[in-house]
């Protein structure tokens, strides 16, 4: 992990915020992008926000990128760009809870403070074998005090980190490695046979699925890209114009009707280009993707935050979220 080598507290920040919800693995190559493109707070801080999602782009909730963006600009403005040492203060930047706040905090600076992660709430609630549901505020909140309880005074930052590891690697959600864990001896979960059912959990919604339609918009060797707004997910990427199907449309009245409400231009459909399915945290979706042609209208920003016509090769210079990507290649190859 390259950020380990240095724990320069700019880089333990950003690589926190990248690891939430993602893999080491795929976090590695990306923090290299953007340590080599961003590699101070200011630099960060004077870059234009499609730079930092254009360096963000195929990592996923965009919303880490845009804080981070936010929270370097407050603080060469606020701070003169000297970041914050307590976890406190940390807590303060937007985008940082207490996890990642604890995690810097201690890793950087050493302050005494924990970083419960869902990797630590694995190994300490099985490691003192609670069997109460572990999303519970009270629940997790007895955790966080046992983890403090632990935590060595001289080492906080690798205390976090080996119990993170150790959850990661050894103590994983299935199967995992007793046999070789430091802390079997004194585990309850590992006693009583306990390994398979906890950390409790509530169980599961099932996730709801959505219907898009997406629509290539093609004037002569242009295609039509909106931008979505700030305040939107995926905020500050572009994509193929389009939305949710609703009750009672076909597909293709969902396309005419989207582009209608939010790029202000009347459409004909005039083929499907194909479908994707696509996973979120809290939904997925299947994109329909439509080749349409311009009937009347001008194209103007209506809900959307701007509106741009390129060429193909001009695609790949605008931040896409990974669905629209797959619409690129498709162009690319002449689909
Ligand atoms: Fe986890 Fe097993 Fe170690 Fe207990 S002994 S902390 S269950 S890996």
């Amino acid at each position: 992990m390259p950020w380990r080598e240095d724990p320069e507290p700019y880089k333990v920040w950003v690589s926190e915020i990248m690891l939430q919800q993602t893999q080491v693995a795929t976090v590695t190559p990306y923090f290299e992008r953007f340590m080599a493109r961003f590699p101070t707070v200011f630099v960060l801080a004077a870059a234009d926000l499609q730079a930092v999602l254009e360096i963000w782009q195929g990592l996923g909730y965009y919303s880490r990128a845009r804080n981070l963006h936010k929270a370097a600009v407050w603080v060469v403005k606020e701070r003169d760009g000297v970041l914050p040492r307590l976890s406190s203060e940390w807590q303060a930047l937007p985008g940082i809870g207490p996890y990642a706040a604890g995690a810097i905090a201690s890793i950087s600076f050493g302050e005494v403070v924990p970083a419960v992660d869902g990797n630590v709430v694995r190994v300490f609630a099985r490691l003192l074998g609670i069997r109460k549901d572990s999303t519970l505020p009270a629940v997790r909140r007895a955790l966080t005090a046992e983890v403090t309880r632990c935590i060595a005074p001289r080492r906080a930052g690798d205390f976090n980190q080996a119990v993170m590891e150790l959850g990661a690697l050894v103590c994983k959600p299935r199967n995992p490695v007793c046999e070789g864990c430091p802390l079997q001896r004194w585990c309850e979960a590992h006693a009583k046979g306990l390994t398979a059912t906890l950390p409790v959990r509530p169980t599961r919604k099932p996730v709801p699925h959505m219907d898009v339609a997406a629509c290539v918009i093609r004037r002569g060797p242009r295609i039509l890209i909106a931008r979505r707004r700030p305040d939107q997910m995926l905020g500050g990427l572009w994509e193929f114009p389009g939305g949710k199907q609703e009750p009672g449309e076909t597909l293709e009245q969902t396309a005419v009707r989207e582009i209608d409400e939010e790029i202000g231009i009347h459409i004909r459909v005039r083929r499907q280009l194909g479908a994707i399915r696509h996973a979120f945290s809290h939904f997925k979706m299947t994109l329909h993707v439509f080749e349409c042609t311009p009937v009347k209208g001008r194209a103007r920003a209506v809900t959307v935050d701007a509106v741009k016509w390129v060429s193909i090769p001009e695609l790949r210079t605008y931040p896409f979220p990974a669905a629209d990507q797959k619409i690129i290649t498709w162009l690319e190859t002449d689909r």
